[in-house]
């Protein structure tokens, strides 16, 4: 199999047309082609010789994520299942900046994105590990969640049927996206190099352009790489799944909490705190009788003081075939207050919570339940 074009940092394409004998700018227009007009095939790149053309198109794959299927409204929380090369789904969520922030309806937006096939960590409440781990997601298709959305967007109301790739390779000095979250299916640490390689794409002035800071990695916790990623030098932001605020009840929910602790989770985030200077997040999904006890607020106040992390609370999103339920709201401010009176920064996801803004891995796991054969073959879905 060719290895995919969108895998590649400039130092290596260089190298590449190097060897070839091409021009030194020839590298320039190529990944203005890939990142800034966002071309999905190499007949597209046409201020390129048909040679060469030829020539990287038969050493090089340029894969583009194929829609299967969208959920949601233009100007709100947005779904997209993708198909990747070898038939695997994977999902990305658009999220448009609050138009209340700004006083207009705005260009920002935020996007959700996978880094695994399905997820090995079997979190108890989670949507993405229910049918278990394939395999991770290689760079380039990481990276190509942002072009594929930004191409997906950039032809919004346009009445072209029969949409290709090449149909929107009209040039952006400003991106769509402008703020990442690794938050997707998956666990981002747990494909180390995989991640980095693309946030350092998405994030460099040839490729995506998008600032470090702009882009945070969502983890369950794996504390070696926690101390890895501390190590780096960009300043990715950091958001930790915690979801329990002592090893009893974490570990009830999170199978990764047998393998790193609380004390040693702790440990690696102060690392990272120190080496990058950075406010951390606490991911804190409030899920009914499991961990929204007032008794969890102390130890979380504790744990976030010393960290100087900020805790987010999310009223939990059911998931079908799973008996976890989000608490009531009365319960939800109770918890909210109850650590503000610790003095802890933290804030209460509020909106009402439509399907559509439900953690990624629901809308593959449904379409694959689907697709898949069942013994009756009763498929018989609109
Ligand atoms: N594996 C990484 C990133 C993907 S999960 C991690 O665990 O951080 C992204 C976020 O969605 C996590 O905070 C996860 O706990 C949360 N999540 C998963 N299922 C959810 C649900 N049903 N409702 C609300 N949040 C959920
Ligand atoms: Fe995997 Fe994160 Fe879901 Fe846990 S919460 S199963 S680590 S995707």
């Amino acid at each position: 199999m060719l290895s995919d074009v969108k895998a590649l940092d400039r130092a290596e394409l260089e190298t590449c047309l190097n060897e070839w004998g091409e021009p030194a700018y020839r590298s320039g227009q190529i990944l203005d082609w890939l990142y800034a007009r966002r071309a999905g095939d190499w007949e597209a790149m046409t201020n390129l010789p048909k040679t060469l053309r030829e020539k990287l198109s038969a050493r090089f794959a340029l894969n583009t994520l194929k829609l299967v299927r969208q959920q949601g409204a233009q100007d709100a929380t947005r779904k997209f299942l993708w198909r990747l090369a070898d038939g695997a789904l994977i999902e990305s969520v658009l999220i448009p900046a609050n138009p209340a922030l700004y006083g207009e309806a705005s260009d920002r937006h935020t996007l959700c994105v996978s880094t695994q096939v399905g997820c090995a960590y079997g979190c108890k409440f989670c949507a993405s590990g229910l049918d278990g781990w394939k395999r991770n997601l290689g760079p380039e298709e990481i990276v190509e969640q942002v072009l594929a959305v930004e191409r997906v967007t950039a032809s919004d109301g346009s009445q072209v049927s029969g949409e290709g790739p090449t149909q929107t390779v009209t040039r952006h000095t400003t991106r769509t996206v402008n703020n990442l979250v690794i938050m997707g299916m998956g666990e981002p640490l747990a494909n180390y190099d995989h991640l980095l390689k693309a946030l350092r794409i998405l994030n460099a002035p040839w490729g995506g352009g998008i600032g470090a800071r702009k882009i945070t990695i969502s983890t369950s916790g794996l504390a070696p790489q926690i101390r890895k990623l501390a190590a780096e030098p960009e300043q990715f932001r950091l958001a930790i799944s915690l979801h329990g605020a002592t090893d009893e009840v974490r570990t009830r929910i999170m199978p990764v909490n047998r393998k790193y602790p609380l004390p040693e989770l702790a440990a690696a985030l102060g690392d990272y705190q120190r080496a990058k200077d950075q406010l951390i997040t606490f991911e804190y999904i409030l899920i009914a009788g499991m961990n929204d006890g007032l008794d969890q607020t102390k130890p979380l106040a504790n744990l976030a003081g010393r960290l100087r992390a900020k805790v987010n609370l999310i009223p939990y999103n059911t998931i079908e075939g799973l008996p976890w339920a989000r608490p009531s709201e009365a319960i939800c401010e109770q918890f909210l207050a109850a650590l503000e009176k610790f003095g802890v920064t933290a804030t209460l996801r509020r909106e009402k919570g439509g399907d559509i803004d439900a953690a990624c891995g629901q809308l593959r796991l449904r379409t694959e339940r689907e697709l898949k054969p069942t013994p009756d073959a009763t498929l018989s879905r609109s």
